[in-house]
């Protein structure tokens, strides 16, 4: 492969084989691989008008033995059934999601960079209403696919910590669909992470919808803390998207490390609690937070320029286990 693993962004690249599966009449088709990576859907696809899609974001790790690992892949699947449900498109039973994902790594096991690179297989699974329809309501068709591609880190500098920005904008509503993977989310997201990135942020972090005075997340990570005395601290909302990462790290943190936990408000009027910060997300996986600008204050955790002890612990100890280098909590690894 002339791809160089160690200098890998996260961007599209065209990979041989992805899984598709059409859904009709109450029923799954037999999934199959497909090297062609077009999709030939109605005009009147609900995807496409009312944004009736969900998808999934996991890793397929490269171990030092050669074998690959995938991280916790029993929780996106019910994680895009969560979402599923709350458009009304029909559930993707956990094996069919599993036995796709394997089959997506397998036949592209060429494009699973190697151990030590930094760099990673990420599968995209995605569920989307398709067939003829112009009516407000749930599509009569659905399609699932699985595809996959090399990715490097998704914010630049790895370990290093970057800087966010409060949005004034809203990712979601109080009550609308915060909590599910939603293409939706994003669409609304595009706009407020640009002007973040314009001003030089890495990207942008929501406040709680309702009264705009707690952190939430930062749209594609979740956001922790770790307060003075030692405690990680992540926001609890039903406006949040639950973090598969999140909740290995509130595991691992107080299994592991032998950290209090907590999840609930994270008030902006409290950020010198906390003397680290974090992003954290499959695609993100822990990004230190240097600094956070809140209106005019520019808030700094613990260094703009080095990563704190305690973040880098959680990291090493949720990235030994995902390669395959630290014994995983039970049922967390899953061999393709
Ligand atoms: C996918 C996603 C995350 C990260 O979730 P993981 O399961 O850790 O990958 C965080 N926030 C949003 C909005 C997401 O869509």
């Amino acid at each position: 492969m002339a791809l160089d693993w160690n200098n890998l962004g996260f961007d599209y690249i065209k990979t041989p084989f992805r899984y598709i599966s059409y859904w009709k009449d109450g029923e799954w088709s037999k999934g199959e691989l497909t090297e062609d990576n077009m999709l030939h859907i109605s005009e009147g696809s609900t995807a496409l008008h009312y944004g009736q899609q969900c998808f999934e974001g996991l890793k397929a790790y490269r171990c030092k033995d050669n074998s690959i690992n995938l991280f916790r892949v029993d929780e996106n699947a019910k994680r895009m059934q969560v979402s599923a449900r709350r458009l009304m498109m029909p559930e993707v039973p956990e094996e069919m999601f599993i036995d796709a994902v394997k089959q997506v790594v397998k036949a592209n096991e060429e494009f699973c960079p190697p151990y030590d690179s930094g760099a990673t297989l990420y599968l995209r699974p995605l569920l989307i209403g398709t067939g003829d329809y112009i009516g407000v309501g749930p599509a009569p068709e659905y399609l699932f696919t699985v595809f996959c591609m090399p990715v490097g880190p998704y914010f630049k500098g790895g370990l290093k910590p970057t800087n966010f920005i409060i949005s004034d904008y809203d990712r979601a509503a109080p009550q609308g669909t915060g909590a599910v993977k939603v293409g939706g989310n994003y669409a609304a997201s595009l706009y407020p992470g640009k002007i973040a990135k314009e001003r030089n942020f890495s990207d942008c972090i929501y406040l709680d919808p309702a009264t705009h005075t707690k952190i939430e997340e930062v749209g594609s990570a979740n956001f922790f803390g770790i307060t003075k005395d030692d405690e990680f601290v992540t926001p609890y909302s039903p406006s949040i998207l639950p973090s598969i990462t999140k909740y290995s790290l509130l595991y691992l943190a107080k299994e592991r490390l032998g950290l209090k936990t907590s999840e609930g408000d994270v008030y902006l009027k409290d950020l010198d609690n906390f003397k680290e910060a974090g992003a954290c997300g499959t695609a993100a996986v822990i990004s230190p937070i240097g600094g956070i600008q809140v209106g005019d204050d520019f808030h700094v955790f613990y260094s703009e320029t080095e990563v704190g002890p305690v973040t880098k612990k959680l990291y090493d100890e949720l990235v030994g286990i995902q390669f395959g280098d630290i014994d995983a909590p039970e049922g967390w690894i899953t061999k393709v």
